[in-house]
């Protein structure tokens, strides 16, 4: 399954809202509690995402393909994770598919780096949307590149919120979120805002300005899974700004939010 997908409910009008465009994974994390049964995956996913108000109706359903599926085993003793992916042969979400999203309903559109000329495709529809609209009612651009893989990169140039990894700035031989700020500006946008999260050492964000904010982490009393923080991170961070937040709140919050999250398996209780 690919996914596009909206918080909350689908409905006409009405408040315009944020859309996902990537591609969901399932995680096994423990095959003990919860082992799906078998062909089961996708609609675990969907009732997953149901469970939580996400609206599942843009979604690009496949006719082939396996869901992607991973395997974390979570330390009990420090919350860190080792990931065994199991990728599949399932197409990503194309153009053609984006074609078909009434663009007035989003506010923000997020993308996830993965096929590249696609994406790229679907984030030109949006400029030019956008072009034709009055700031009220523009459609907010946000990338994240978290894979060191040389034809992602070209994605950080269209984001005005680009979020860059760890993973990514230290491929590049950062050893810090400002570092990496300040040495990836160039690829981006000169008015785009860059967002770095960097685990314990919380996160850092460049502004329009280009000056640096931090914001340190918030470690739980005891980590428990750090599964999806930087996710957690990302969403958290997307909707402060989407509410008119400024970086600096943003950045806290996200941080305050991931920080809650790893002091909790999966995402129960995070609300
Ligand atoms: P990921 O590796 O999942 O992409 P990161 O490790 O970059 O994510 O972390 C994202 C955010 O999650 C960090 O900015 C921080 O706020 C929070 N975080 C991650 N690990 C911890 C931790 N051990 N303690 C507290 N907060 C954490």
């Amino acid at each position: 399954m690919a996914a596009g997908a909206a918080r909350r409910d689908p409905g006409s009008g009405g408040e315009r809202r944020i859309l996902c465009v990537g591609l969901v994974c399932l995680d096994i994390i423990s095959v003990v509690e919860a082992y799906p049964p078998e062909d089961s995956d996708t609609s675990f996913i969907v009732a997953d995402f149901r469970r939580r108000g996400v609206d599942v109706s843009h979604v690009a359903w496949q006719p082939r393909g396996d869901v992607p599926c991973a395997c974390c085993v979570v330390s009990a003793a420090s919350g860190s994770r080792t990931i065994v992916l199991y990728d599949t042969n399932l197409p990503d979400v194309t153009a053609r598919d984006f074609e078909k999203v009434d663009l007035s309903r989003f506010k923000w559109i997020h993308w996830e780096a993965r096929n590249v000329a696609e994406q790229v495709e679907m984030i030109r529809r949006v400029e030019r949307h956008n072009r034709s609209r009055g700031a009220g009612e523009r459609v907010r651009i946000s990338v994240e590149v978290e894979k060191p893989r040389q034809e992602l990169l070209e994605l950080l140039g269209l984001g005005e919120v680009v979020f860059i990894s760890k993973d990514l700035a230290q491929h590049f031989g950062y050893s810090s979120a400002p570092e990496a700020l300040r040495g990836l500006r160039s690829r981006v946008q000169p008015r785009a805002t860059m967002i770095c999260a960097w685990a314990e050492a919380g996160a850092d964000a460049m502004g329009p300005d280009g000056e640096i904010l931090h914001s340190d982490a918030f470690p739980p009393e005891t980590v428990v899974d750090t599964l999806g923080a930087g996710d957690t991170f990302n969403a958290a961070v997307i909707f402060a700004l989407s509410e008119g937040k400024s970086l600096q709140e943003a950045l806290t919050f996200g941080c305050r939010i991931a920080g809650k999250k790893c002091g909790i398996q999966g995402f129960d209780g995070l609300v």
